[in-house]
């Protein structure tokens, strides 16, 4: 099936919203529902890339809640809560861990119009002490029912929700791919409209070929490679 010119249309239009500096790290988060909506509402927003931090031994798996929201927005795993916020510390992000007491603030009272991380905790247990102690700020969406908490993927999408808001009201929303860094927009460009040419690409060690202004790759492929293009 050849890329439609609309299709590589529609693909750019959306890499183009993509932030690189709005994302989610979701500490020991497990049920597949739960991480299928939460990747589905960072899809919407814009969100370029996820984090996880998985209990050992488990294997990650969505269900149909996704719609496929997987496929855009890669989910990357960490060994512990402690490397991950490294990480993104290192990267710039802010991290905002969602923590019910009393030393948390009301998230909207918050700027996440700079490079922003939302903490979300397990379903059952919610943040560790550890991570919660190496986050920036702890957040709290105020709650006025019986319940205590919200569901992990609505409280997910409650913050990404605001945070698209607060960076709209404040004319910050990329259009023209300025939201994903430079040097790597035309490999997630080629990723998202190739998938499997991609990773033929990265078996073989190969640079990701060219594409022409319609999206169509430039230059020759193998003949069973271009069957599935
Ligand atoms: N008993 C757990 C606790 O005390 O944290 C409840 C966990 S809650 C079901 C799962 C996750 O959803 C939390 O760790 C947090 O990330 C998020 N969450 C739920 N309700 C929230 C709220 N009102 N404000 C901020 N985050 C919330």
């Amino acid at each position: 099936m050849p890329l439609l010119p609309r299709r590589y249309e529609r693909l750019k239009a959306v890499l183009n919203r993509r932030m690189a500096d709005l994302t989610v790290l979701l500490e020991h988060v497990e049920k597949p529902h739960n991480l299928s909506a939460i990747l589905r509402s960072c899809d919407a927003v814009g969100v370029l890339e996820a984090h996880v931090v998985s209990l050992k031994g488990r294997e990650r798996t969505f269900n149909s809640t996704a719609q496929g929201s997987q496929k855009w927005v890669p989910l990357h795993g960490h060994a512990s809560g402690a490397e991950a916020i490294q990480a993104l510390k290192t990267q710039g992000f802010k991290l905002y861990g969602t923590h019910l007491s009393a030393a948390a603030v009301d998230y909207r009272s918050c700027d996440f119009t700079g490079p922003t991380a939302f903490v979300l905790g397990a379903e059952k247990w919610g943040l560790s002490e550890a991570t919660t102690e190496l986050v920036d700020q702890a957040i709290v969406i105020p709650m006025q029912g019986m319940v205590q908490s919200l569901n992990v993927s609505v409280a997910t999408a409650t913050l990404l929700f605001e945070a698209l808001r607060q960076r709209q009201a404040a004319g910050l929303l990329p259009n023209q791919g300025q939201g994903v860094p430079a040097e790597r927009y035309d490999d997630l460009l080629f990723e998202w409209a190739y998938p499997d040419v991609a990773r033929w690409c990265r078996d073989q060690g190969k640079a990701y070929p060219a594409l022409d202004a319609e999206g169509t790759i430039k230059g020759d492929l193998p003949r069973t490679l271009k069957l599935r293009c």
